[in-house]
């Protein structure tokens, strides 16, 4: 019979926000655990379970890789915080000898440490006081240079007797936080190249929502690269947001169409007009329940209110703009960390700077707005739109 296999270190996951969710729970924890399951597919093969208000990931053999696991965790939504975990028998000898070999290095650099036990399994035969105790000395005759510090240690070590073994740990890894992707419903993120976008996109990943991507492209005033711009935004926000498809709208002839028969002054409105009722059918199309953008107020024309009441008059489903109030470098930030900046910076043409207008009206009245749209075949031009949208699986 083959023996079973018993990993040397594993990952231990307390939930985030989860823990406060009563009657959905159980939602909110599966949700998790699919997620986990997804992310963690690259790093090797791994075993989740579930007991006692924490996720065990374990290696299921020696390819899996604990290292890829942890950087892969530390991206998914709904982790307040996880540890890296020596695994030992239940045994106070094996505990001892595990905490020093596994802490060796910060033991020996630390000045003061505390050891905090907890029993789980309370058929284990020693108090958490007396764990406490017992690996506390053996530590201290290892290293004669530590001092007990119970208020303000160095090292913080953990030692939990659990169902399935002993886990010794003593650093928290800090989650991403948020609620798992998918129990917060569906919406659809305006994906440019830009830099606001994406961060508008994970900042609502973040909140649990599944992404759908809508991007309108408009050749050959914009290029292939500014597509795989786009595309790999998107497989980026991916890396917290789990898989998502992307479809590109083609926008040549609205943006033609207005160009040749409207004011320069309500160019960018009417596009923006077009956009959201064409994103609002492709959302539709794909049971989204809202949309996104990353409008920040104030930042260019079209961000004002005026400008985004000229708009939102023609949304039938909720509009998110996570960075309404937030500053161009509080944004930059975001996109530095979830490592978008550097592709967003890249000077590809959108279809908006394309077609921008010289002056630009920033307190548009709807009904000019209108009179001035009113020479276009709206219908013809998103059915035409429609029928061209190609959808990419990322
Ligand atoms: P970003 O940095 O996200 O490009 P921005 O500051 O450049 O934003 P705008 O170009 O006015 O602002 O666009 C505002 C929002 O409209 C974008 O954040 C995005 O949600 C949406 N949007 C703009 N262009 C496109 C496009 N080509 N395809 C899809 N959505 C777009
Ligand atoms: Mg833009």
């Amino acid at each position: 019979m083959q023996e079973k296999y018993i990993p040397h270190e594993i990952l231990l996951i307390k939930n985030g926000e989860l823990a406060l969710k009563g009657l959905n729970r159980r939602t909110f924890e599966e949700a998790l655990m699919t997620n986990l399951r997804y992310r963690l597919r690259h790093a090797g093969d791994f075993i989740l379970r579930k007991a006692q208000s924490t996720i065990y990931i374990e290696p299921k053999n020696d390819y899996a890789d604990l290292e890829e696991a942890c950087d892969a965790v530390s991206r998914v939504f709904g982790i307040a915080a996880f540890s890296r975990a020596r695994v030992t028998a239940k045994d106070l000898v094996a505990i001892q000898q595990a905490t020093v070999e596994y802490l060796g290095d910060r033991l020996a650099t630390a000045k003061t440490f505390k050891v905090e036990a907890k029993r789980a399994d309370k058929s284990f035969p020693y108090t958490s006081p007396e764990i406490s105790r017992e690996v506390g000395g053996y530590v201290l005759s290892h290293y004669h240079h530590l001092k007990v510090d119970v208020h303000n240690p160095d090292l913080l070590i953990m030692v939990e007797i659990r169902d399935f073994g002993a886990y010794i740990h003593a650093q928290q890894l800090p989650g991403a936080g948020g609620m798992p992707v998918g129990t917060g419903g569906k919406a659809a993120i305006m994906i440019s190249g830009g830099i606001d976008s994406p961060v508008a996109a994970y900042m609502m990943a973040k909140r649990g929502i599944q992404l759908t991507g809508i991007h309108f492209a408009s050749p050959p005033y914009t290029s292939e690269r500014a597509e795989q711009k786009v595309i790999t935004l998107m497989e980026k926000v991916g890396r917290y947001a789990g898989h998502m498809t992307l479809h590109i709208v083609p926008f040549t002839r609205i943006q033609e169409e207005i160009q040749r028969n409207c004011p320069e002054e309500y160019f960018t409105l009417i596009m923006r007009r077009f956009m959201m009722r064409l994103a609002q059918w492709v959302a539709r199309d794909n049971d989204c329940g809202a949309l996104i953008t990353g409008e920040s107020l104030g930042q260019v024309a079209s961000q004002t209110i005026p400008a985004m009441a000229v708009v939102d008059c023609l949304a039938h489903m909720p509009v998110f703009r996570p960075l309404i109030g937030m500053d161009k470098e509080e944004i930059v930030a975001i996109s530095r960390k979830i490592d978008t900046f550097e592709t967003s910076i890249q000077p590809y043409e959108d279809c908006c700077t394309v077609f921008t207008p010289r002056h630009p009206c920033t307190r548009p009245k709807r009904r000019l707005v209108e009179e001035a749209e009113s020479v276009l075949d709206v219908e013809a031009l998103m059915k035409d739109a429609l029928e061209g949208v190609r959808t990419l699986k990322l």
